[in-house]
């Protein structure tokens, strides 16, 4: 049978154990960023104490150590989404930057009347990249409808398919509604028609593992800060064949193979794609953040979280007025909701009065909160380390909330 021990779990995140506006924090805006087990905090020490050099130089020892605890965690991202070889495992500075980089890398392709697809649960993340990458070569970008529970509307997605479509970015958990989308019939469908696609994974490596042969996408990207990991850094995975017909996205350091003022060329995957120094220290706090997760039992974590968002279903009823928004049947544990009679900013100021930490506002998805006809939702999001008296807690929060101020 699974194990999971919650308590012990926490005792791995120091962060955790303190007292925010005189109570205990409870911290439920892990959505926006996931806090650091002491693993993570204490490789990244261990990396500055003992290793730290510049990576790739060669000339003395410490930049052996720091270049081999780089490529180290480059493999085990590699190992991490199953991709085939860590030539595919390009570090950026997050999700952002390697959408960033993958529309400006496939631009040379597209043409005017071209279409890219998005869904309109994206993240502006997924959304303002392929938006400016448009206006520079005349396609456009349209949306998948969502249903209102908060699912890809697939017949919408069939309906736009046609021989103008180039590309499909679609995000594979949604960070608003929590739905998980099944990606891989859609990629599958893409690849019938020569669309190439690109997966947002920022929402979904916080909960689950992919595999990006499985799933057979051409670009998989994610963050480190959301996955347990120090901010400033994140992954592009890409098939090697697209990466070596894009061009770089920066110039510098690095990415060359040789520079001379007659011709410069490039460098091998990856480092084509990496010009100027990294951010080591944050590749090996992203390194040990995997390391960490894959040392859980991952059905129990997963079971676990399932009962953080059965517990909080449950409990909806209990506060007059609460609406979720986001009724997908396939969910991570995100809850998005409001309460009539409240703007959401003042659930968010409340709860913070009673250590409850949560999201407010329109979550980078301007489109979908349109679509819902609200200014913005106030969002829980939970992470393996969240206990069933914290959800108990957050709900007593909103009833008191409701009471007094609605
Ligand atoms: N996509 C999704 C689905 C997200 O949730 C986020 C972060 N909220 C991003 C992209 C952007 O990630 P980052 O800010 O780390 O680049």
């Amino acid at each position: 049978p699974p194990t999971f021990d919650v308590e012990a779990i926490r005792r791995d995140f120091p962060i955790l154990s303190q007292q925010v506006n005189g109570k205990p924090l409870v911290y439920l805006d892990n959505g926006a960023s996931a806090q650091k087990p002491e693993a993570v905090l204490n490789a990244m020490d261990r990396y500055y104490r003992e290793m730290h050099s510049n990576v790739h130089r060669g000339a003395h020892t410490l930049g052996d150590r720091a270049t081999a605890a780089f490529e180290g965690a480059r493999e085990t991202v590699r190992r991490f989404l199953n991709a085939e070889s860590t030539r595919e495992i390009i570090w950026t500075r997050g999700t952002t930057e390697a959408i960033n980089l993958v529309a400006n890398g496939l631009a040379p392709r597209l043409k005017p009347g071209d279409e890219i697809l998005v869904s309109h649960m994206e993240h502006h993340a997924n959304i303002v990249p392929w938006q400016m990458i448009a206006e520079r070569t005349g396609a456009r970008v349209l949306p998948i409808q969502v249903t209102p529970d908060g699912e890809l509307d697939l017949d919408s997605f069939h309906s736009l398919l046609n021989d103008r479509t180039r590309i499909l970015a679609l995000t594979h958990v949604s960070n608003v509604l929590g739905t998980v989308n099944p990606v891989a019939p859609l990629i599958e469908e893409a690849k019938k028609r020569g669309i190439l696609t690109l997966i947002d994974g920022a929402q979904a490596v916080p909960h689950f593992q992919p595999d990006v042969r499985a799933l057979d996408c051409d670009f998989y990207v994610f963050s480190s800060h959301k996955v347990f990991g120090p901010t400033g850094i994140g992954v592009l995975y890409g098939r090697a064949q697209l990466l070596e017909e894009m061009p770089p996205y920066q110039g510098g350091g690095e990415m060359i193979e040789r520079v001379s003022f007659e011709r410069t060329t490039w460098n091998v995957l990856p480092y084509k794609f990496e010009a100027g120094t990294p951010a080591i220290a944050e590749a090996v706090g992203l390194g040990a953040a995997l390391d960490y997760l894959g040392g859980l039992d991952r059905a129990a974590v997963e079971a676990a979280e399932n009962a953080l968002l059965a517990r909080a279903n449950e409990l909806v009823d209990s506060v007059p007025g609460m609406k979720i928004i986001g009724t997908a049947r396939e969910k991570v544990p995100v809850m998005s909701f409001k309460i009539e009679g409240l703007h959401p900013s003042d659930i968010g100021t409340l709860l913070d009065q009673q250590g409850i930490a949560i999201r407010t506002g329109h979550h980078c998805a301007m489109p979908l909160m349109d679509f819902y006809g609200v200014p913005g939702t106030a969002r829980a999001s939970f992470a393996f380390y969240n206990t069933l008296e914290e959800v108990d807690r957050l709900f007593t929060g909103l009833q008191k909330i409701q009471r007094l101020f609605a």
